[in-house]
């Protein structure tokens, strides 16, 4: 069977490197993929326009690819699956109506009050004056703002006080600082505790956890500086207990998949629930609709069932016939290898040396996120450069081995964390 996976990260490198390993899959093309991802085994890049869907489904047709898996989660609020699907081709990712339940904050919320799940208080606005009124006034510390729309993770001000939250209201709905994904701004209760990612495989009826993840979004150690699309992950996550991945399944996914169904929506995909583990309960941040990056880059490795089969079922509503199997006593730590200047800039172009001097180690993967290759050589090409993974029978080796490897890895500029994953190695110590 032929595969088609949309994107380019390390996510998509991570999922193409997953697939590879299945038997039932004989290629695998990625659009627009990258130099990490052709050096999978069945693996070619294709280049793509990925706003002209009509195009990909004649390459789907061209090339016999029996399903598309979608990484990123603009072509998804674009409609990508609607248009695939239409043709027969099976998608993994949700409707662009499903898809909402990322794409438009203000939507996300209504559809957790109205399926009964747990989240922070809300009141949405389009008018700024009624918004920093309400701030002014709010029943509860009304410190967070958020843009409705998709702004790649930039749309949300955690404030530290009244004015800087009526600020935020100003930049976004006077200045229109984020354009229409600003023009509704969702204000929260400002929630306190541990962040926890849990994905979730769902077919539309049946929807089962992968292991708990968390990311680490702060650039600098201990969580300090500004937030980036995520500088590590490790899998599992013990900061979330039996008890509460209980709670999280049937009062989060369950609720999410059976809201989907009464509002007549279906959903086929990843559902992403970020999570804030607070004192009277985990609550949601954000659902995603599409596997989370850097978390998946952590979760599959730990994943012993074919992924190919999980996808497939998910597209022909047969999720609950799969026996999903996870590496029993096995931890993954990746850590993001991030070029000078990033979150606020990223330079290019810089030569990346020593990454067989890591992989020949049968424990080790390196994910590419923004690499190149020019003039033969490899080089930097984004902000988020590479993702060093190691596998350990315990959290704290994986976060050693995969930290070590980072030495081994050299870019000028080079910049990374030496303490992912340590929540984790306290929880487990404890
Ligand atoms: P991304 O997709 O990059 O995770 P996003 O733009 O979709 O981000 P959210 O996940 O809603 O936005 O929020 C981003 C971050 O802001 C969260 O990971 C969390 O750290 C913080 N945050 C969001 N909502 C709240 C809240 N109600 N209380 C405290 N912190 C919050």
């Amino acid at each position: 069977k032929n595969v088609l996976v949309i994107g380019g990260g390390g996510r998509e490198h991570a999922i193409v490197w997953k697939l590879s390993s299945s038997p039932r899959v004989n290629k695998i093309f990625a659009s627009p993929g990258s130099h990490g991802i052709q050096q999978v085994a069945k693996t070619q890049n294709v280049p793509l326009d990925l706003n002209n869907f009509q195009d990909i489904v004649k390459f789907c047709k061209d090339n016999q690819v029996s399903l598309v898996v979608v990484g990123p989660e603009d072509p998804l609020a674009n409609g990508i699956a609607d248009a695939l699907t239409v043709e027969g081709i099976n998608v993994f990712g949700p409707r662009k109506n499903a898809a909402r339940i990322e794409s438009d904050k203000n939507w996300a919320k209504a559809f957790m009050d109205r399926h009964g799940i747990p989240t922070a208080q809300w009141q949405s606005f389009t008018l700024a004056e009624e918004a920093k009124n309400f701030i002014n006034n709010a029943p509860f510390d009304a410190l967070v703002v958020k843009a409705s729309g998709l702004a790649a993770g930039k749309g949300v001000v955690v404030a530290a006080n009244n004015q800087e939250a009526c600020k935020a209201v100003d930049e976004m709905l006077g200045d229109k600082k984020f354009g229409d994904a600003g023009e509704t701004v969702v204000i929260e209760e400002l929630l306190s505790g541990e962040e926890v990612s849990v994905l979730a495989f769902t077919d539309g009826n049946t929807i089962i956890p992968m292991l708990p993840a968390q990311d680490h979004k702060r650039i600098f150690e201990n969580d300090q500086g500004p937030n980036t699309g995520g500088m590590g992950a490790y899998c599992p996550c013990p900061l979330l207990s039996p008890k509460q991945l209980e709670y999280v399944k049937n009062e989060v996914l369950d609720k999410a998949i059976q809201g989907f169904q009464k509002d007549k929506l279906k959903f086929v995909g990843v559902l992403y629930a970020g999570l804030m583990l607070t004192p009277i309960g985990p609550k949601v941040l954000e659902f995603n609709c599409r596997f989370g990056d850097p978390e998946t880059e952590v979760v599959l490795p730990l994943l012993q069932s074919d992924l190919y089969e999980i996808m497939m079922s998910c597209c022909e509503g047969t999720l609950d016939r799969q026996n999903i199997k996870w590496k029993q006593d096995v931890s993954a730590v990746g850590v993001v290898l991030a070029s000078r200047g990033y979150p606020e800039t990223s330079s290019k172009g810089q030569e990346i040396t020593g990454i067989e001097t890591v992989t020949v180690n049968r424990n080790h993967i390196v994910f590419h996120c923004g690499t190149a290759f020019k003039n033969d050589r490899l080089v930097t090409n984004g902000g988020r450069v590479l993702i060093s993974v190691a596998l350990a029978p315990q959290l704290h080796l994986a976060a050693a081995k995969a930290t070590k490897a980072c030495e081994l890895i050299k870019f000028d500029g080079q910049q990374y964390r030496r303490d992912i994953s340590h929540k984790g190695i306290a929880r487990a110590i404890l």
